[in-house]
This record gives structure tokens, sequence and C-alpha cells, in this order.
């Protein structure tokens, strides 16, 4: 693999720190670490950013003016989209998807949907269960028939051009980890719409690194999240030219603590931002990394990582606990 083939616009922080969690290890009985991809530096970083270069480096190759795309009303990727597109002058066009169901203020205006608007989008609302694909398609050909020239970014970033920057981060991890005479045993992360593992499985086979990958699914169950997460990796080793080296068996998705649903809040999710707070000072969000540490936390009690090291990814996201302040707020008094 050699990513300098690929157009890239440079402007996340990198490298995201690799750190100890010693307070939050002790507390689960295991050796944990964290690679803070919450620190990537555009408008309060998160994953979507390292994905982010790509993309804007393909729209920015074919001239693009207008970055087009959707996510869930808190949507991180949608923050960060339209950061980018502000960075490089380009209009951003977003559809949110009312996914939750959820119509309380501070989870329909504050948090990501405040930053959104600060960084001056255009914001469409649809209800949950809208063809999203669809309405990116909409919103294309409006910005299309006004003269302008679209770059739709699917959700969450996730495809091949995307992939590459979690292609990106498996290098950068692995060389950090080298460095610091750290071996690692285990790499955790939220997965969600699978660019993110996707990228990390397609990295790790192209460089011939087995360390296995534990991803905590958020939506979909663990049948599909699989299957989205295989066949991205297949397709972007292919565009890297490591064409047959993801295995089935390295995709595993643990998709047992969803709860009631995609951006739904439970016990567990608080308990586990609570102790992330409370042991490290680290912030971690409602949706994505809380989840996965709710996950991870029940799996170690349950000896799952029993003489490891485990790195967590920490994929952002904390500005979306601002949208959820009516949620935290009762169960933290
Ligand atoms: C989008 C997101 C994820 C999931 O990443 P995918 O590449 O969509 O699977 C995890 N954490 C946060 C904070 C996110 O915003």
């Amino acid at each position: 693999m050699h990513l300098a083939r690929f157009p890239r616009a440079r402007f996340a922080h990198l490298p995201t720190p690799l750190e100890p969690l010693p307070r939050l290890g002790a507390a689960l009985g295991i050796d944990l670490w964290v690679k803070r991809d919450d620190c990537t530096g555009l408008a309060g970083g998160g994953n979507k950013t390292r994905k982010l270069e790509f993309l804007l480096g393909e729209a920015l190759a074919l001239g693009a003016d207008t970055l087009v795309t959707q996510g869930a009303v808190q949507s991180n990727h949608v923050r960060q989209t339209i950061a980018a597109g502000a960075r490089h002058g380009l209009a951003t066009e977003v559809i949110l998807e009312e996914r939750t169901g959820s119509k309380a203020s501070d989870y329909m205006g504050n948090g990501n949907v405040l930053l959104d608007r600060l960084m001056g989008a255009s914001i469409r609302f649809v209800p949950a269960g809208t063809d999203m694909n669809e309405e990116l398609e909409a919103s294309a050909e409006i910005v299309r028939r006004r003269g302008g020239k679209p770059y739709v970014i699917p959700g969450g970033g996730s495809n091949t051009v995307g992939a590459l920057g979690y292609v990106d981060c498996a290098r950068e991890l692995m060389v950090q980890a080298d460095a610091q005479d750290l071996r690692i045993d285990r790499l955790v992360t939220a997965t969600g719409s699978a660019g993110t593992h996707a990228g990390l499985i397609a990295g790790f086979a192209a460089l011939s690194v087995d360390v296995p990958i534990l991803g905590f699914g958020v939506r979909a169950p663990k049948a599909r999240q699989e299957e989205n997460v295989f066949n991205l990796a297949l397709a972007t080793a292919q565009t890297i030219g490591a064409a047959g080296r993801v295995r089935r068996e390295a995709v595993v998705a643990d998709c047992d603590y969803v709860g009631e649903g995609y951006g739904l809040v439970d016990q567990g999710v608080i308990d586990a931002l609570a102790l992330a707070a409370r042991t490290e000072g680290l912030l971690l969000d409602p949706v994505y990394s809380g989840k996965a540490l709710k996950g991870l936390i029940d799996q170690a009690r349950k000896g799952a990582f029993e003489g490891q090291r485990v790195v967590f990814l920490h994929t952002g996201g904390a500005q979306g606990l601002f949208g959820y302040q009516s949620v935290l707020e009762p169960a933290l008094a």
C-alpha cells in the first residue's frame, strides 16, 4: 500500500496521542490504553476527520464547490464535514434524520446541531426511516440545478475513500506502539457506518498485523454489522493493492450493547460515561464511544481481556453530550 497515491487534504492533528488509562484500567482489572482520535483537531475532532482528509482530497480534485452529506440529528460526522467544507471554502448541504425520535430541545438544537449552525451549513430535517440515499441525491440535484458542483459524502463518510483514513490510522498506531515497545493484544472500537472498523481491518491486513479488533456495534445486529464491515474492508483492501488479504474471521462485532437502539442512552452507557470521566477526566460520547465502553466494561468484568493489553480507540463525539442534557442530568443527580 502507498497512501500518497490518493488525493488528500491535510488538516487533521496527527499523530493522535496513544496514552495509558491507569485508573480506568485498574477499575476494570486490565491494562488499558487509549488512542485519542477525539483529538484530531477539526472543530472538536473525532474519527470522521481522518476520513475527511481523503474525501476532501477527492472533492477538491474533482472541482466540487458544495459538500452534501447526511446523518442523525446529533451526527458528529456532519459537524466535522461542515468544518472541513468551511476550511476549504466549500458550502455544505446536510440532511439530518430524526432517527432517535427525540424532540427534546437540547437534542434538536444543542450539541452538534448548534455547532452545525455556527459553521453555517444549510440544514434540512427529515423523519426517522427516510431513505437517506434518496435524500442525498435530491440535495445533490438541487445543487446541480443552481449551477453548483456537488460532492456527495455517504453517511459517516464510510466508503473506500473515507476508509483510507483508518488504513492510515492502523499504520500510525503500529508505528507508535513499536516505537514505545508496546505490545498490543486487542484493539477495541465503536462500529457504526463501518468505515472506521473496515479501514482498520484493511490496514492491518495490508501490514500483516494480526492484532484482533473488537467492534462494539451501536445500531445494526451482529450479522449485518459484520457483513457491512467485511464488504467495505474487502473493497478498501482492493483499493490499496491488498486484495485477497482480508479474512472474514478478522471481522468481529459485538452488538449486544446497543440497548434500546441507535442514539438511545441507558444506565449502562451513563455509568460508562461517568466512570471514564471520574477516573481519567476522559469525556466520551453518549452514542458511540460511551456505548462501546459500556460493552468493554462488561466484557472486562467477565474476563474477556484476561492478561491482555487493550487499546481503546476514542472516536470522539463529546460535543454530543450537550444534546443529551435532559437525559444525563437526572441520572447524574
Ligand atoms: C461515526 C462515529 C463512530 C463510528 O464510526 P463508523 O466509521 O461510522 O463506524 C464512532 N464514534 C463516534 C464518536 C462517531 O461519531
